[in-house]
């Protein structure tokens, strides 16, 4: 007799994988499948701010994004707790120099003395300057505590095992690996970048540093062509590009260099140092830049993708929403602007 799992969930991503866990915390039975090294795209390449109150965070996606905002430290603590890899959440807050015609919510504005007060190292006339509480955790580390979790609890995540398809048999969800057909009674995709139309990808390049001095920086700080976000180790990430370029992971170091000269506006004792890692990876966009979530049209195949610039926030409120959906809840949030079905042309 053939396994049928509860659920198999195609791409072994942050939201994959946050999927994965809270639907074994429910108990269900779940496998997760990707098609490389689990953990090792998008996932691995944010930057990792949690910012809700972002100017570019889209109107429609912002209660969504203050309410996974508002379960991080949870989720942090769980993951950390179940994988002993601490995640580096840093809640020291913003700092903002996007321009803006009024203060969006959460924006305190700064004078210059509190500006030198709270960064010293950050040049002043960068424009008026914001303090905006709001977290960053370590992606990578998030990515490797997930999936070190999953583990502790015997989820099986299977790497090079490419889902080709996900499709209905009768009252089951047949799931294509290669040769192998796999049984469920439900299938998500979270395949990111590759999920097929309408996700595509939004390429971002980035780049760290490693000043001399370890609490050169202690915030974030977010201007209009580059952001810098610090780690408790002391290294320094910028980035990022939004770049419409297919399927190419390929770091120019031309877009680098501009980067590095652009955090040196910020922070001149950054212009000397030399670059510590460059690194490129693919956003899933979607063509309203908002997540796709729901029950696709083939029922009992769900979609968790399109998070575009946020994935790491939506990480907890989508694993939340979707394990709802597939246990016959109400999803308990309002997702209507994120329906799968709005990309459905009727002929
Ligand atoms: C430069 C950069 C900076 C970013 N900064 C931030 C930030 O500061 N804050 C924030 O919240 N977000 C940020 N993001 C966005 C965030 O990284 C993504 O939204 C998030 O990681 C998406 O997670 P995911 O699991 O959907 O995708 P991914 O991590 O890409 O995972 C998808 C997985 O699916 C697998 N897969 C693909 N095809 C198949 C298949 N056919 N079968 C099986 N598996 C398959 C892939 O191998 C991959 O492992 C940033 C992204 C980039 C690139």
């Amino acid at each position: 007799m053939e396994k049928t799992w509860d659920v198999i969930i195609a791409g072994a991503g942050i939201i994959g994988v946050s999927l994965a866990l809270e639907l074994h915390a429910r108990g269900a039975q779940v496998m997760v499948l990707d098609r490389g090294e689990p953990g090792r795209e998008a996932s691995s390449a944010a930057a990792g701010m949690l910012a809700p109150a972002a100017p570019e965070t889209p109107v429609p996606l912002r209660p969504l994004a203050f309410e996974s905002a508002s379960l991080y430290p949870d989720f942090v603590r769980k993951l950390e707790d179940a994988s002993g890899i601490q995640v580096d959440l840093r809640r020291q807050g913003t700092i903002s120099f996007l321009p803006v015609s009024e203060p969006p919510p959460h924006h305190l504005e700064l004078s210059t003395e509190e500006l030198h007060r709270l960064e010293p190292a950050v040049h002043p006339a960068a424009g008026t300057p914001y303090f905006v509480q709001e977290d960053s955790v370590d992606p990578r580390l998030l990515m490797q505590a997930a999936l070190a979790a999953a583990r502790k609890q015997e989820i099986p995540i299977h790497g090079n095992a490419e889902v080709t398809a996900m499709r209905r048999n009768g009252e089951r969800v047949e799931v294509i690996v290669g040769w192998t057909r796999h049984i469920a009674r439900a299938a998500v995709n979270c395949r990111g970048a590759w999920a097929g139309q309408p996700a595509r990808p939004r390429k971002g390049q980035m780049l760290s540093l490693r000043p001399r001095q370890p609490d050169l920086l202690q915030h974030s700080v977010v201007a209009p062509d580059v952001y810098l976000v610090p780690r408790s180790s002391g290294r320094i990430l910028i980035g990022a590009t939004v770049e419409d370029a297919g399927y190419d992971h390929t770091v120019e170091p031309h877009v680098i260099h501009q980067l590095h000269r652009a955090a040196a506006q910020l922070i001149p004792d950054l212009g000397s140092l030399p670059v510590e890692e460059s690194w490129a990876g693919l956003r899933p966009g979607s063509p309203d830049d908002l997540p796709l979530l729901g029950e696709t049209d083939t029922p009992g195949v769900f979609i968790a993708t399109g998070h575009f610039r946020n994935g790491i926030l939506l990480a907890p409120v989508t694993a939340r929403i979707i394990a709802n959906l597939i246990t016959g809840r109400q999803a308990g949030t309002d997702i209507s602007a994120f329906s799968p079905a709005r990309f459905i042309t009727r002929r």
